[in-house]
């Protein structure tokens, strides 16, 4: 046994608990065993109570601990990563540079020349032609980045799909065929040749051909991404996607595959089976446990369905929608708590937050008495006399402080000047509360650094706006990790085993390029994960990293 025992050294752990009663000048070394943290304290003196452990230096200029994301929808994000995503693309140029790169991409795990590949669709989209100096595009455009698999692109409205010519020949479509009621082949010149573009109803038989082929692999889809997110230091996901997510995750566990630790949130849809079956947040192995089951209060600001105490400033007469009220919201977290469920409802305006808060501290005994932690998922505009109330509820604060630097323009037209406190992260914490940091991908990027860079800088990766947007609201680096680690263990009373770099507690670590509380925090995204460890094991090693093999 003893064979198993590692002793990780490294002279700079941020954020390492010392073993009780061990008063070392440096802490610079964890002893492993088994996955768990047995100890952490001086190499030296580790080094005299483990003289048969392995010893190996990680690598890098700073370990932290692995990062939580609180709120992710990984099932999704695995299937956005199988697709071409032109959200954004400001030029045809730019489209299809961005379809070149997911071909080469996609082909290095799969070859093109396979001839099963040859038939994978190559889907996406969200392209929109509106602004592209070069106007509509066609199927040449496609043609001439990839001519030896079928592409179908879907625009941004979801109305059109640009198809090359090869799917336009497999999904049947050409000269002769003629327009369906509903539906426009667009077509070239004056000519009965398709474009490429198909409009409503026209879109139907391409969609056909690869309906069937999005569905059948998501563990695979999973795999992938799953090497995607420890590439970004990400160790444990906390998802909110549907059930299918969920029995992915299980097929690659049962395959031995299952690299990521994953608590599972239960879709509202299956509340119902999860009382009747039994499950309870918390339960699992070290890799799957059962999250909160995710209910909805509310919609989003981008189309004015967030649910607000007064009028959007740019839509008078309208504050939003109430999804669910607070009465039959309260039956809904009476039941989960009761079958030993936690709640997690998404609310982002501040009618919205209080309508949930209310609906916990109806429920706060049978919460407490269950030993349950409910959460609010995104937390995004709060009244100031409901701030102090997550606090005092123990309700924990959801919050994806990338959300903040992408909306920071929006939320400014459609809040205007009324006293209410958004994205207040420093509020929060300040007045006691629980704050678990996460994503929210694929609606923002995976990358946990990203999420540290928002919430140090209150700005985007391109420096804006300037100064920060309401920087009062900012957190340090240093708690900023924390809630990406510490903050999400907590939130899903899983604190006891992981999160934190601590003797009893998985040993799940990243090793960072630079220390990231030293470096500018306009830096912070541009850091590097040099390497991934997971139960006390290597998951994931950046090229460069020049580790100790012993
Ligand atoms: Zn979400």
């Amino acid at each position: 046994m003893p064979t198993t025992q590692k002793i990780l050294t490294h002279p700079n752990i941020i954020g390492a608990v010392p073993d009780t009663g061990v008063e070392a000048a440096v802490i610079d070394a964890l002893l492993v065993d088994g996955g768990d943290i047995l100890a952490v304290g001086e190499r030296d003196d580790l080094r005299e109570r483990y003289p048969q452990a392995i010893e190996v230096r990680l690598p890098g200029e700073a370990i932290v601990a692995g990062f939580h994301d609180a709120h992710i929808h990984t099932g999704s994000y695995a299937r956005a990563l199988a697709t071409v995503n032109l959200r954004g693309a400001e030029t045809l140029d730019e489209a299809q540079q961005r379809l070149r790169e997911f071909v080469v991409e996609s082909e290095t795990r799969h070859p093109g020349d396979d001839p099963e590949n040859a038939k994978r669709w190559i889907t996406g989209g969200y392209w929109d032609a509106n602004s592209w100096p070069t106007g509509l595009p066609s199927r040449h455009d496609l043609d001439a980045v990839v001519a030896h698999r079928p592409v179908a692109l879907s625009s941004i409205d979801g109305h059109s799909l640009w198809v090359n010519s090869l799917g336009l020949k497999i999904a049947g479509i050409g000269a002769e065929t003629n327009d369906v009621q509903g539906g426009v082949i667009v077509r070239e010149g004056e000519g009965r040749e398709p474009s490429g573009l198909l409009r409503e109803l026209a879109c139907d038989p391409v969609m056909a051909c690869f309906a069937e082929q999005s569905n059948e692999s998501l563990p695979e889809l999973l795999a992938a991404a799953q090497e995607r997110l420890l590439a970004m230091g990400i160790t444990h996901v906390t998802d909110f996607d549907e059930d299918a997510t969920r029995l992915a995750f299980e097929a690659l566990h049962e395959r031995g595959e299952l690299k990521l630790r994953v608590h599972k949130g239960i879709p509202a849809v299956d509340l119902d089976r999860a009382v009747a079956e039994g499950w309870r947040t918390g339960e699992g192995d070290r890799f799957i446990t059962t999250g909160p089951v995710k209910l909805f209060s509310d919609g989003a600001l981008g189309s004015h369905s967030a649910h607000m105490l007064a009028d959007f400033a740019d839509a008078p007469g309208n504050h939003g929608v109430e999804v669910i009220d607070t009465e039959a919201l309260t039956a809904q977290v009476e039941k989960a708590n009761a079958a030993g469920i936690a709640v997690a409802t998404h609310a982002i305006g501040d009618a919205a937050n209080r309508s949930v808060l209310n609906a916990y501290e109806r429920t706060a005994s049978l919460t407490v008495q269950r030993g349950l932690r409910n959460r609010i998922e995104h937390a995004q505009h709060v009244a100031q006399s409901d701030l102090p109330r997550f606090a005092s509820l123990g309700v924990v604060a959801s919050l994806q402080p990338t959300h903040c630097t992408t909306d920071f323009a929006l939320a400014g037209r459609r809040i205007g000047d009324r006293e209410v406190l958004n994205y207040a992260w420093r509020s929060l914490l300040d007045s006691g509360a629980r704050v678990a940091f996460g994503s929210d991908a694929p609606i923002e990027p995976a990358e946990a650094l990203f999420g540290v860079h928002a919430a140090a800088t209150r700005q985007n990766r391109l420096g804006q706006p300037a100064g920060g947007f309401e920087p009062h609201e900012r957190v340090t680096v240093a708690e900023a990790l924390t809630l990406f680690s510490e903050g999400p263990a907590y939130a899903a009373g899983l604190e006891n085993v992981v999160g934190r770099i601590a003797a009893g507690q998985y040993a799940d670590l990243v090793a960072l390029s630079d220390d990231p509380r030293e470096c500018d925090p306009a830096q912070i995204a541009e850091l590097r994960v040099i390497a991934t460890v997971v139960d006390g094991e290597y998951v994931y090693e950046a090229d460069d990293s020049e580790r100790n093999p012993r």
